[in-house]
């Protein structure tokens, strides 16, 4: 059995049998990877605290034949998650965004872009609900576009006009943007340019300055979580496969 090591995030953990966890990583150098912690549910266990959720790691396990469970060997903690854990609503959103990650990232397929930015949240200082919301919607749009589903918002998706920088577009049905020549009042909420600049920000700003930029912006924030929340259900959805849907693209 090859022995891995690599820094990871932990996810969460389950218990299993009487003194084990099932517990969830996602690695940076091997993407998703489930694996069983021996003892870890026993007081003087070896694993200690590391294996609470958040935490960034050093990871070390066997890789078994069937690949689906790893024997988790060592962990070594980088960055333990004691400002996430201690604040209920923080480990409420960052769970919610731990649940799409693990819906969203196929098992042992590394994504090390992916890795840096599920990274960069967690480590930047999120000191209230606000700052929380523009950390999930930053984590959303980022998820959205390594998955290859964030639409181009930059341009009619009918006419392939540019919008102009402070031109108002409809949003239709496929989460795409239509020019008001095109869309003719069909659109199914209106898409401001307010709405494009945060998301291109997102995409160009490291976490902490777009938190920063978020301040000035709550109620856009808000609007567009709401859209990319109904965008991401739509993209895992059940008809089809979640882990052929997210064939993550950037690597
Ligand atoms: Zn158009």
């Amino acid at each position: 059995m090859p022995l891995f090591e690599t820094e990871s995030i932990v996810l969460k953990s389950y218990s299993l049998a009487e003194a084990d966890r099932i517990v969830v990583f996602y690695t940076r150098d091997h993407g998703m990877v489930r694996g069983v912690a021996k003892g870890a549910k026993r007081l003087k266990s070896r694993f200690g605290s590391t294996l609470e959720p958040f935490s960034i790691v050093n990871l070390e396990y066997f890789l078994k034949e069937d690949r689906e469970l790893v024997s988790i060997q060592r962990v070594d903690l980088v960055r333990s998650a004691f400002d996430i854990a201690s604040e209920p609503s923080f480990l409420q959103a960052f769970s919610y965004l731990a649940d799409l990650l693990t819906a969203i990232a196929p098992p042992h397929d590394p994504n090390e872009t992916l890795y840096r930015m599920v990274r960069a949240c967690l480590e930047s200082k999120v000191t209230s609900a606000e700052d929380l919301a523009a950390i999930s919607l930053y984590f959303e749009v980022w998820l959205l576009r390594l998955g290859g589903f964030l639409p181009d918002w930059s341009t009619c998706s009918r006419c392939r006009r540019s919008l102009a920088e402070f031109e108002t577009a409809d949003l239709d049905a496929e989460f795409e943007i239509l020019c008001g020549e095109c869309s003719r009042g069909r659109g199914i909420q209106k898409v401001p340019p307010t709405y494009r600049h945060a998301v291109r920000d997102a995409l160009r700003m490291p976490p902490p300055g777009f938190i920063e930029a978020g301040r000035e912006r709550r109620e856009v924030i808000a609007e567009l979580s709401g859209i990319f929340k109904r965008l991401i259900t739509r993209a895992i959805g059940t008809d089809r496969p979640v882990e052929r849907a997210f064939t993550l693209r950037a690597k």
